[in-house]
């Protein structure tokens, strides 16, 4: 059975990220389970070549330092032909009208007077990351469940139009993945994209600007600790992140403590704890990109080996190469 997931280097990796996504990659993932850099899906928006090879790399470290298996990695544009030809074969085997009705098109385009046209058709290039490597299950989050979605739709047309070539996917999602909210804005989830960074903690920082960022969080005026989401977003954020990075649950975190103030050092204190190995070891590889280098290249290798057969089949299958 093969789980894949992707994290897109579009800025640096943020708590939200590791505690909902990356540290579970690392302690559940299967044997032949695949996690990687979606670079290419980084190009969608305005971007810099230079700033996202650093990102690639940055998210790259992160996930090996987080204890995500080598062998499990890959980055995606080192299998840029193999995904870019599939992209093809799956383009012409989705409608203009399918494409069109994805939200996050909706929602990434509004307001932009100029838009690249990858930003209608990324989808189907995550159709194709999906497909090329025989995934059974794509844990994502309620926000990818209509991408997958449009990946099955595609996968078992094409199965049914020129023959099987793909395993139809599933989306799970998560198991109770701790779910991280910006810590100046606790109605909306922590995101690589937030406007503000001050909310965003982000797995590198210096643990003093981690200490710093969490002393400013929203709170309230009740002056309660307990665990009560709706009431106390502000609050709740804080004893579920504290709890994730203790492995407890927020009221047996909420238990021992009396004010906000002790709220916030305790937590500060316990994601640089959880944090401080991982930003070691990322920092480590940063350093000398040696190491790093080995990784992706093997990570490369696997993956082209692993997802050139199912694109000549289906090149084949459809009537070219
Ligand atoms: P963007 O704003 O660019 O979409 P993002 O922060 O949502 O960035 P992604 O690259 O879309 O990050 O997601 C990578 C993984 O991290 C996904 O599995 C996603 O579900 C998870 N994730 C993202 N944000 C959070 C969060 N705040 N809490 C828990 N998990 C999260
Ligand atoms: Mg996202």
């Amino acid at each position: 059975m093969i789980r894949l997931s992707g994290i897109t280097p579009s800025a640096e990796m943020h708590l939200g990220n590791y505690l909902g996504a990356v540290r579970r990659w690392a302690s559940e993932s299967g044997p032949d389970d695949l996690y990687f850099v979606s670079d290419l899906h980084a190009m969608t928006l305005p971007h810099d070549p230079t700033r996202l090879r650093e990102l690639t790399n940055h998210q790259l470290a992160v996930l090996v330092a987080a204890g995500v298996p080598a062998e499990s990695l890959f980055v995606q544009s080192d299998v840029l032909r193999e995904h870019g030809g599939l992209t093809w074969l799956l383009e012409c085997t989705c409608t203009f009208g399918e494409a069109r009705r994805m939200i996050q098109f909706k929602e990434k385009s509004a307001g932009r007077d100029s838009v690249r046209l990858s930003l209608l058709t990324y989808p189907v290039l995550m159709a194709a990351d999906i497909l090329l490597h025989g995934a059974h299950q794509v844990p994502v989050g309620e926000d990818q469940g209509q991408h997958v979605e449009l990946a099955r739709t595609l996968a078992r047309r094409f199965n049914s139009s020129y023959g099987e070539a793909f395993v139809v996917p599933e989306a799970v999602l998560p198991t109770a993945a701790a779910r991280v909210r910006d810590l100046t804005d606790p109605s909306r989830k922590m995101s690589k994209s937030a406007a503000n960074p001050g909310g965003v903690v982000f797995v590198l920082d210096d643990p003093d600007v981690v200490r710093r960022k969490i002393r400013r969080a929203v709170t309230d005026a009740l002056g309660v600790v307990r665990h009560a989401p709706d009431e106390q977003p502000g609050v709740a954020n804080l004893l579920e992140i504290q709890a994730a990075c203790v492995d407890s649950t927020p009221e047996r975190v909420a238990e021992g403590i009396t004010s906000y103030r002790q709220l916030k050092e305790s937590t500060a204190e316990a994601v640089v704890e959880r944090l401080r190995p991982v930003r070691a070891r990322a920092l480590e590889l940063l350093a000398d990109l040696g190491e790093l280098g080995r990784v992706r290249a093997a990570g490369a290798e696997r993956a082209r080996r692993r997802s050139g057969a199912r694109l000549d089949l289906a090149a084949r299958l459809a009537g070219v190469g």
